[in-house]
């Protein structure tokens, strides 16, 4: 894993590339529509340019919990850093192999550090660091990936959530449709 000191403190927002602001080109219509071209602020860093060096410590202390099963808060956190974090434990740990599973911290140039920083919790937390990856590189690849030793998550036939915390956008709309057919 990338050592903390090799990071520096503040790096500049991936969208803008440090300046704060994103121009929109002209747009016009053949029915007259003309829109000139603009400058707003940045819309990923709201202007500020940078981000700050990711708190590993207090991010990881806002999604431990002793008390759940799963060593994870329950509740899909608010804070974009901690909530990337905790969807990708559960992904790479197999608690959540649920697809699409395309989180992204848009903007955010320490992306990549907290995947890295999410596969090794997930190790140290489940004893797995790449269960999602192992279940559905399998359907998608002719090279047979290993799933001896893995939670039930990473098996072909296995389910995809072994937890019901949070639910699942899949889970909420089957109860919706339960609901339909009840109603
Ligand atoms: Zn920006």
């Amino acid at each position: 894993m990338t050592a903390k000191t090799e990071l520096p403190d503040t790096m500049p927002c991936k969208r803008c590339e440090g300046a704060g602001t994103q121009t929109l080109s002209n747009f016009g219509a053949p029915e007259g529509v003309y829109r000139p071209a603009r400058t707003r602020l940045c819309v990923w860093c709201n202007g500020a340019k940078t981000f700050a060096r990711p708190d590993i410590k207090a991010l990881l202390q806002s999604i431990l919990s002793k008390r759940s099963s799963t060593g994870l808060v329950s509740k899909r956190p608010k804070d974009d850093r901690a909530a990337y974090l905790w969807r990708w434990i559960r992904f790479h740990g197999g608690q959540d192999v649920t697809l699409p599973m395309t989180f992204d911290l848009y903007g955010d140039p320490y992306e990549d550090y907290l995947g890295e920083v999410a596969q090794y919790a997930a190790r140290r937390m489940y004893g797995h660091r790449s269960v999602g990856v192992t279940r559905w590189g399998n359907l998608l690849t002719n090279t047979p990936l290993p799933t001896a030793g893995l939670p039930a998550t990473a098996q072909s036939c296995g389910p995809v959530v072994t937890d019901d915390h949070d639910k699942t956008t899949m889970a909420m709309l089957e109860d919706e449709r339960a609901g339909y057919a009840e109603g």
